[in-house]
């Protein structure tokens, strides 16, 4: 079976189509300036990559002209649609609801719609990915495969706030966490390299990228993670702030004249790394300022790493102990120097990196020594495979 995956934004639109036999992509692309004017990015497996200016008005548009490139006689890697037996939407938020992925029916729908109010920049996009294919594919099954899912075995002593009760009866405030599809793809992934079962092991998962979220799966079982009601808390990251003493937004308000939502903006998108170093999100750019020498680079650096490993601690404690930490995503990934960094405050758990294995670029590496206490590793996440996964098994 060939899955189409959407993860479908306000103004853009990532696809990928997946043959679920031999897990490949197909092809895979994005839509960018969806409403605005429209461009078009698809890249079909082994050959060459197609750029259009294109008018996509709606996300109807925008999926129809994906439809075509999937199908075209040069570009295309269908013979046509009939081909696609399903399609895996990643919806961001599914408040309570949702513990596990869902096939979409108009009653789905619905209580997708009704947690629009916790994620109000995201899951209105997603609704409208999935009308726009139910409208040009309405007899292909399709799935929701949610960011809070995998959150949804947190003990209530994890996602519970110091806040009146009423708010989380009244308005479900609590934690949610994020990211849940990448920590549950990556702790699976850790397990299988490390040959036990999930259900074995406490694994720390730090999806570092530009959101970062860190995660303690307990036997298979998220337990807590950083992100919250929303993905603005936890460790600082590109652009958002991160945990911040809650004080400081009337504080701000008040000194910079600015309106809770103007400061709630700040944090989210001129905090962070960014905020903090005035250079970039990008820690490919900090880590270049950083060796020419730029004092406040080095500081979001470090900053950033002394974070995460904070995080590294509390959830040791949470779960009395780790086996494993696991980085993934672009920064956790790739980054050898926060690897390093973060690395150096994990003494007490007997943790020795390799310098040379923690070289390692995107690709599954145990960069602990041999001799490590506790395994530390890179696992690449692959968030549109899992969802081909999840959407696969449910419509099979
Ligand atoms: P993600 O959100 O997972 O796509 O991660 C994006 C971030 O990964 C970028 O903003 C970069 O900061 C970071 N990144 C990607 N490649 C590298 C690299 N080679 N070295 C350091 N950071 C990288």
């Amino acid at each position: 079976m060939k899955v189409l995956v959407i993860n479908c934004g306000s103004s853009s639109l990532k696809y990928q189509l997946i043959d679920a036999q031999t897990e490949g992509v197909l092809a895979k692309g994005l839509c960018e300036r969806i409403g605005i004017d429209g461009r078009l990015t698809h890249k079909p497996t082994g050959k060459e990559k197609v750029s259009l200016e294109v008018a996509m008005p709606t996300h109807t548009a925008a999926v129809s002209l994906v439809l075509e490139q999937l199908t075209d006689k040069e570009n295309g890697v269908i013979a046509s649609l009939d081909e696609i037996g399903a399609v895996g939407h990643r919806i961001v938020h599914g408040g309570e609801k949702f513990a596990e992925a869902t096939l979409l029916n108009d009653e789905v729908i619905k209580e997708i719609e009704a947690c629009n109010d916790l994620a109000p920049l995201h899951n209105p996009a997603n609704l409208i990915g999935i009308n726009a294919c139910k409208e040009l594919m309405p007899n292909v099954p399709m799935v929701g495969v949610f960011d809070t899912a995998f959150h949804q075995t947190m003990p209530e002593k994890a996602y519970l706030y110091g806040l009146p009760y009423e708010y989380y009866e009244k308005y479900g405030v609590r934690r949610y966490g994020f990211h849940g599809t990448s920590h549950s793809f990556v702790s699976k992934r850790a397990a299988e390299i490390l040959q036990k079962k999930p259900e074995d092991l406490k694994i720390i998962v730090c999806h570092l990228g530009n959101g970062s979220s860190i995660t303690a799966i307990k036997y298979g079982k998220s337990v807590d993670t950083s992100m919250g009601l929303t993905p603005l808390e936890g460790v600082p990251m590109g652009t958002r702030s991160g945990c911040i003493d809650p004080a400081i937004l009337e504080f701000i308000a008040n000194k910079e004249n600015l309106t809770l939502a103007e400061v709630t903006s700040v944090l989210n998108k001129k905090s962070g790394v960014q905020g903090l170093s005035g250079v970039s999100s990008d820690f490919r750019d900090l880590g270049a300022a950083m060796d020419a020498g730029n004092p406040r680079a080095k500081a979001a650096i470090e900053v950033f790493c002394y974070s995460v490993a904070k995080y590294i601690g509390a959830y040791t404690a949470a779960m009395n102990g780790v086996d494993a930490i696991a980085f993934t995503a672009g920064v956790g990934e790739n980054d050898g120097v926060v690897r390093a960094l973060v690395g150096e405050y994990l003494g007490y758990l007997g943790v020795t990196i390799d310098s040379e294995k923690n070289k390692v670029r995107g690709e599954e590496c145990i960069i602990s020594t041999e001799d490590s206490k506790t395994t530390v590793m890179v696992v690449p996440t692959n968030e549109e495979l899992a969802i081909a996964r999840e959407t696969v098994a449910l419509v099979k």
